[in-house]
């Protein structure tokens, strides 16, 4: 078990290892924050000044792994407040996806022929730092009403090009098993739906709430009618703890397969060896690292966002150099909704008349000749 702070020392392991505890008693004041960890002048002013755009929630377990005195620790700027925030960058929107605008129904967005985004709840059990939807996420009246995901479903039940829905939110782990099951058991009884994404970071912030009923639950949803898989959302080696691993474990052995979608943080994860650490970690926990999304042009995260080309950079030091399980497509999605584009170092380096000359990832040359051109070159020849 990961070692508490000391302000939970005296709690039970029984009590620490329950997710109600901890969802109950997640820090969401100055106050309570401060009897965890040292805070600095500017994280202290954060919390006030930013509490009205974007409030601080964070549970007991993801603090245990905060480093209690650093202010630079990659998990503390995750979930900690900054005056950086407050700065608004060239650029920046507050749907920087265009979300909204391809919303036909509350609750919904089907931005791609054959997939649509359903948001199950506003809730997360934190509410991270760089969040791209933070202008619902934390916001208790923007949460969906039933009638509303009712419409939702309506909306995937008339449409049959969609084959798969992603539930998120919010995170859509804070709701009870017992409401998911029902949205489960509603897109299986939609006959043209036959994935089901379930995007939550509770693996991160709040592992125990893969608990028994959960696991069970997902496992009797997983039909050859409907699979159910899980994105996630690591972004640091640290995050992947034993807790982390346990729910991790038990997902899988639910049938679910599971995905990482790693979010590109100046600070954070932007160095190789890093990512490198990540993606090993979460291979042996049976994660597939899957995407590092380039992060949005959401409003106040200006100061969590790297240049493309470090992206770019980073996936250099991947590809070759560690094994291509460990290596993600690094994605950007195009702000005003135009959808993901991948991002790839170039390893094409010019056209000649029997093919192409590459470049490999050391950075030699390789010459690919193109069997047909050789072909019409001999026959000429003759
Ligand atoms: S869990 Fe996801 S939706 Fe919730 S705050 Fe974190 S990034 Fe945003």
């Amino acid at each position: 078990m990961t070692p508490r702070p000391h302000a939970y020392a005296a709690v039970p392991d029984s009590t620490w290892s329950d997710w109600r505890w901890q969802q109950q008693q997640r820090v969401t004041t100055l106050q309570a924050l401060e009897r965890v960890l040292r805070l600095t002048e500017d994280e202290r002013a954060a919390i006030e000044a930013t509490a009205d755009r974007f409030r601080m929630a964070v549970t007991p377990y993801y603090l245990s792994l905060v480093h209690p005195e650093d202010p630079a620790c990659p998990i503390r700027r995750q979930a900690i407040p900054s005056l950086a925030e407050l700065r608004r960058s060239p650029g920046e929107r507050d749907d920087p996806l265009a979300e909204e605008a391809h919303s036909p129904v509350p609750g919904l967005t089907h931005r791609y022929p054959d997939r649509a985004l359903l948001y199950a709840t506003h809730n997360c059990a934190m509410y991270c730092r760089f969040c791209t939807r933070k202008r619902k996420v934390s916001d208790p009246t923007s949460a969906l009403a039933r009638s509303e995901r009712d419409q939702a479903l309506d909306h995937i039940r008339r449409t049959p090009a969609i084959r798969e829905v992603i539930i998120s939110g919010g995170d859509p782990l804070s709701l009870s098993t017992e409401r998911l099951a029902e949205l489960l058991d509603a897109l299986a009884a939609i006959p043209h739906v036959e994935i089901a994404r379930l995007g939550t970071r509770n693996l991160v912030t709040l592992p125990q709430r893969v608990d028994a009923e959960l696991a069970d639950m997902l496992r009797a949803h997983q039909t050859r009618h409907l699979a159910v898989w899980v994105m996630t959302h690591f972004n640091h080696p640290t995050e992947c703890t034993e807790e982390a691993w346990t729910a991790c474990e038990r997902l899988a052995g639910s049938g679910a397969p599971i995905q990482n979608q790693m979010v590109l943080l100046r600070g954070i994860n932007d160095a190789t060896e890093t990512v490198i650490a990540l993606n090993r970690r979460l291979l042996r926990m049976r994660v597939k690292p899957y995407y590092i999304l380039q992060a949005d042009m959401a409003e106040g995260i200006g100061h969590f966002r790297t240049p493309l080309t470090a992206g770019v950079a980073l996936l250099r030091g991947l590809r070759g150099h560690v094994s291509g399980l460990a290596v993600p497509q690094l994605v950007l999605d195009l702000p005003g909704g135009g959808g993901k584009v991948p991002l790839v170092p170039r390893y094409l380096e010019r056209e000649h008349a029997e093919g192409w000359d590459f470049a490999n990832y050391r950075g030699e040359p390789f010459r690919y000749v193109e069997p047909g051109r050789v072909a019409s070159l001999d026959a000429e020849g003759d």
